[in-house]
């Protein structure tokens, strides 16, 4: 039996957009995000995180470095009230990578919506019950195209105009904008009818 989840953007949504980041101590959670994912969690849906990590591309960090991280991320989210987290897909692809693993036209850089997909087929996701959180129009774009609701935090980078690299793409509204991922996950529990 699928299950509905929340996709969740990392940068903006979980924690601060201070750029990039290539160290745990450089990520710090953002206020009653720990809240809203335990309020989440408790309401059946499953939890993840989908990211694009230019910074593998760019030959910052190698994949553990990320994972390091993002469990760093979830530890601090945890000691504050949070579930643990269902699932961390990310994207280290792009066509001009310095190093030759990541150089690819991938289908899972977002706006495209392969984390998505892949986490659905994974985790056995009911998409169409299901949510993405984000704070760029790349991340909304992601969500519609994998067939989810959508949600724009005003926590992140939501102000910036959209990332026009390689993936050039238009833009869809969000279904609602919130203040940060707490109004979310409130809106997300009326909505939802899971
Ligand atoms: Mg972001
Ligand atoms: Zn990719």
């Amino acid at each position: 039996m699928s299950r509905p989840a929340v996709f969740l953007d990392r940068d903006g949504v979980l924690v601060e957009d201070t750029g990039v980041i290539t160290h745990s101590s450089m990520a710090h959670p953002l206020p009653g995000v720990a809240e809203a994912l335990m309020n989440l969690h408790k309401a059946g849906a499953l939890l993840v995180v989908v990211s694009n990590q230019s910074v593998l591309a760019r030959g910052l960090l190698d994949e553990e470095g990320v994972i390091r991280i993002q469990r760093s991320i979830e530890d601090k989210l945890m000691s504050d009230g949070a579930p643990r987290l269902d699932g961390f897909y990310f994207c280290g692809h792009h066509p001009h990578a310095d190093l030759e693993v990541w150089r690819s036209e991938c289908d899972c850089r977002k706006p495209a919506p392969g984390l998505l997909l892949k986490a659905a087929k994974d985790l056995e996701i009911d998409l169409t019950t299901s949510f993405m959180v984000g704070d760029r129009p790349s991340d909304i774009t992601a969500g519609h195209r994998a067939g989810c609701r959508t949600i724009l935090v005003e926590t992140g980078r939501h102000t910036a105009p959209p990332i026009l690299t390689w993936q050039a793409f238009d833009p869809v509204d969000p279904d609602v904008v919130c203040k940060g991922l707490k109004d979310a996950s409130r809106y997300i529990l009326e909505a939802a009818k899971w």
